[in-house]
């Protein structure tokens, strides 16, 4: 008998865990019928490539990491390795805005560390106390208690408080929207505690994985590949390539799901009245968005789910015609410091950061906003939105000309904020899910919210998903 999954949101989460576990099935020649249920008129979720103007704007993510590998690896196996598209390497670098100007991050600079010594001659967004305490860093002992510690402890205790406010808020609050003092390094940052634990030192991490790279992949005169990527046509290559290979499953758009219900076996409701029977149910959602559907049915997961902290996040598309744009520094953007009270997150470049992003001449940029600017914004009309992007832009690029068009995207709770503990949370979530054989939770509200940590755990839940099936099947064959 056919088995069916009913998997609830079409983000990358939902579209992975459909195609992991239609391959799996496959190689176990287990028939299976997948259903994905998507609410909105798209799939894809955050993830949005749309072409305006003969530009192609990303409003949510713009590229991926390629470690952890999970992102790179899925490409390969949907045959688009030979489509990937790394940074520019002459636009590589990432700038810091401070006091109003922007100051490049070094060579030799990686992330937060001094990799190479002669770095720290060219930080000068720090104090002369503040470089002599960074370059104290693989002198401090490395930490020896269990437990969490925020992101904001770890780089204050390593490399000075000065580091964490200056770079590592800017950093890494960025990619979170949050203050790095809540943030948990276990669940956000853990290979920054591995790093430690077993060089002792983050500079001596560093180095010891820079070196490896450099004899690994680098001949004399080539520049490292990129740690970035996308696709000539954006990320949603990426999604509209997983929906094509699912062709074979019921896939849907505008199809939201409106209660889950437990009798024989899972009953998904969707906004209409239909019903859908299901022998697993995989919700790939927001924490929030799933704890609403599982009140009724499973409340001790639901009630697990709630404490997950959510962040919103606006993004901020401005195109500028040939010759209009400002002139920009050779970089992929800058980060902005809360220290400055300079309330935007960043800037990406994108016009320069990818190829074939703005027609010839013309420049894209990309805004972020995020803590307390987009909780205040988020109701905001686009047009304030715009002007408030652009007012902050004009003073660190000068800019002087109007834009061509100035496109505002809203991510509300779509970010989770990994607080202290939050591993514990998320053990207790999964302890809870042993009540409710069949049903499975992906997303980015457990162990990573970066896209290469979301396939991961997607690809993960669909291997327990056919385990569970085939198991099911065994049992009532007897075997
Ligand atoms: C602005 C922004 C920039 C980012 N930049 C990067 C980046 O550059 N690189 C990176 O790696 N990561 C980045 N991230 C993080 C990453 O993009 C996300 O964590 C990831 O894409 C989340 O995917 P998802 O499928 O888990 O969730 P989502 O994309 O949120 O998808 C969930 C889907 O569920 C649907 N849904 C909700 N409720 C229901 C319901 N009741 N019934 C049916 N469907 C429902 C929603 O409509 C949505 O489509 C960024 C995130 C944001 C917001």
């Amino acid at each position: 008998m056919t088995k069916k999954v009913v998997i609830v949101g079409g983000g990358i989460s939902g579209l992975t865990a459909a195609y992991r576990l239609s391959e799996l099935m496959r190689e176990r020649k287990t028939a299976v019928r997948i259903h994905v249920l998507e609410a909105a008129e798209r799939f894809g979720g955050v993830i949005e490539s749309t072409p305006q103007d003969g530009f192609l704007l990303e409003r949510g993510p713009d590229c991926f990491t390629a470690e952890p590998p999970h992102a790179v690896n899925l490409c390969k196996r949907l045959g688009l390795e030979k489509e990937l598209v790394g940074v520019s390497p002459e636009n590589r670098r990432l700038h810091l805005c401070h006091n109003g100007r922007l100051f490049p991050f070094p060579d030799g600079f990686q992330l937060i560390a001094p990799v190479k010594a002669s770095s720290l001659l060219h930080l000068p967004f720090l104090s002369l106390s503040a470089v002599i305490r960074m370059a104290c860093e693989p002198l401090i002992p490395p930490r020896n208690s269990p437990g969490d510690e925020s992101l904001g402890a770890l780089i204050r205790r390593r490399f000075g408080g000065e580091v964490a406010e200056r770079i590592g808020q800017p950093l890494f609050g960025s990619i979170f929207s949050c203050d790095i003092d809540t943030l948990s390094v276990q669940a956000a940052f853990p290979r920054f505690a591995e790093m430690e634990t077993k060089y002792g030192s983050l500079v001596a991490a560093f180095r010891a994985i820079a070196k490896k790279h450099a004899a690994k992949q680098v001949k004399p005169g080539e520049r490292p590949p990129s740690i970035f990527y996308t696709f000539a046509d954006g990320l949603q290559t990426l999604v509209d390539r997983l929906v094509e290979k699912l062709k074979e499953s019921d896939l849907r758009t505008s199809a939201e799901v409106e209660s889950i219900g437990r009798g024989t076996s899972w009953e998904v409701t969707l906004k209409g009245g239909e019903r859908l029977e299901a022998d697993a149910v995989c919700l790939a959602l927001p924490s929030f968005c799933s704890a609403k559907l599982l009140t009724g049915i499973a409340p001790e997961t639901a009630h697990a789910l709630k404490p997950v902290a959510r962040k919103s996040m606006i993004t901020v598309n401005i195109g500028f015609a040939a010759g209009d744009g400002p002139s920009l520094p050779a970089g992929s953007g800058f980060i902005g410091s809360p220290k400055d009270k300079f309330e935007i997150l960043g800037c990406t470049f994108s016009s320069q950061k990818f190829s074939s992003r703005a027609p010839e001449g013309s420049s894209l940029l990309r805004v972020f906003i995020g803590g307390t600017s987009c909780e205040a914004l988020l109701s905001a009309s686009d047009t304030e939105i715009g002007d408030f992007a652009l007012e902050k832009l004009r003073t660190v690029l000068k800019i002087v000309t109007g834009p061509l068009f100035v496109t505002v995207s809203r991510y509300r709770g779509v970010m989770p904020h990994y607080q202290l503990g939050h591993l514990d949370r998320v053990a207790a979530i999964e302890g809870s899910l042993r009540e409710s054989p069949g049903l499975y939770l992906a997303g980015n509200s457990f162990r990573g919210a970066g896209i290469p940590a979301c396939i991961e755990r997607a690809e993960a839940t669909a291997v327990s998903m056919a385990e569970f099936i085939t198991f099911f099947e065994m049992s009532l064959k007897g075997v």
